[in-house]
């Protein structure tokens, strides 16, 4: 008798449950999909939102998202196509270009808008929202503003590549801090059928969002299929396994610690209790944002 009991072997993750995203509309009248954070899936601790943008029609987009407020959390722009300028009550801007990241602490508050610096065009990419601990919602907010050449491309064996914009692929670090929830954030790009695997952390809350083309989720259990614009959220593991459909796909996989914490949010403003959020309402009024 050889065997361990003590070092199981490694569990790919299957997908648990499937969410199709819902078509919104956000800021000034921008048209988006909305996948996390709508009534099919509130959040997924501690993640609180995704919204999927995509559109060659300026009239989708054009609107921007004017001067508004945020607290007590992140927010995560990852640019696919197009161009985003940023500016904030403090003074910061800058400029999201094709491939960038900008990973904005929003903390304690700040107010800042979001608009497309094109007039035609395809604009396409995500915003994300992660969640902040208690200890953290009222830190100084901050800015990660990430271009396109501080995301390392790992090439895979079987062709297609990965870029890693948070946590690590293998010991490729990504550029992106983020202590609370030390989550992964992987663009994922493979060839027709092409297959990826990685670890991902036991107990981190996980999905996958094919965003070019199909790909399936393998695990023991069951293998789920994904197409484009399905999220699938993952079940327990610490590994994923995916395989490209036909034509190919590209995929976020996002993991994160749960926070685990009471969430109470009413719009740009996420915290754990309702008085907490009277307080943002009251503090963003007497413009102390
Ligand atoms: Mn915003």
């Amino acid at each position: 008798m050889n065997a361990r009991i003590d070092t199981p072997a490694a569990t790919a993750r299957a997908v648990s449950r499937v969410i199709q995203g819902l078509p919104a509309s956000d800021g000034a009248g921008v048209k988006l999909t909305r996948v996390i954070g709508q009534p099919q899936l509130d959040q997924l601790d501690p993640f609180l939102l995704l919204d999927e943008f995509r559109s060659d029609s300026p009239g989708d987009y054009i609107g921007g998202f004017p001067d508004h407020p945020h607290r007590g959390f992140e927010t995560v722009t990852y640019m696919l196509a197009g161009r985003m300028r940023h500016r904030d009550s403090a003074g910061n801007a800058g400029l999201l270009v094709p491939g960038s990241v900008q990973w904005m602490t929003a903390g304690r508050g700040l107010v800042h808008s979001e608009m497309p610096e094109q007039e035609d065009g395809l604009m396409w990419g995500f915003q994300l929202w992660v969640n902040l601990p208690a200890k953290d919602k009222m830190t100084a907010p901050r800015y990660q503003d990430i271009g396109p050449e501080r995301i390392p491309h790992v090439a895979l064996e079987g062709g297609g590549q990965v870029r890693v914009i948070a946590g690590a692929l293998g010991d490729v670090r990504g550029p992106v801090q983020a202590a609370a929830t030390t989550p992964l954030y992987l663009d994922i790009e493979l060839p027709p059928h092409g297959r990826f695997e990685t670890g991902v952390a036991d107990g981190h809350h996980a999905f996958v969002y094919p965003f070019v083309g199909e790909t399936t989720v393998l695990a023991p259990l069951r293998d789920t299929p994904l197409a484009r614009g399905q999220l699938g959220v993952l079940g327990e593991g610490d590994r994923v396994v995916l395989e490209a459909g036909v034509n190919g796909a590209r995929v976020l996989l996002v993991a994160g610690r749960p926070l685990q914490e009471p969430v109470a949010r009413y719009g740009p403003f996420v915290m754990n209790t309702q008085d907490e959020i009277r307080q943002a309402f009251s503090d963003f009024q007497a413009g102390r944002f």
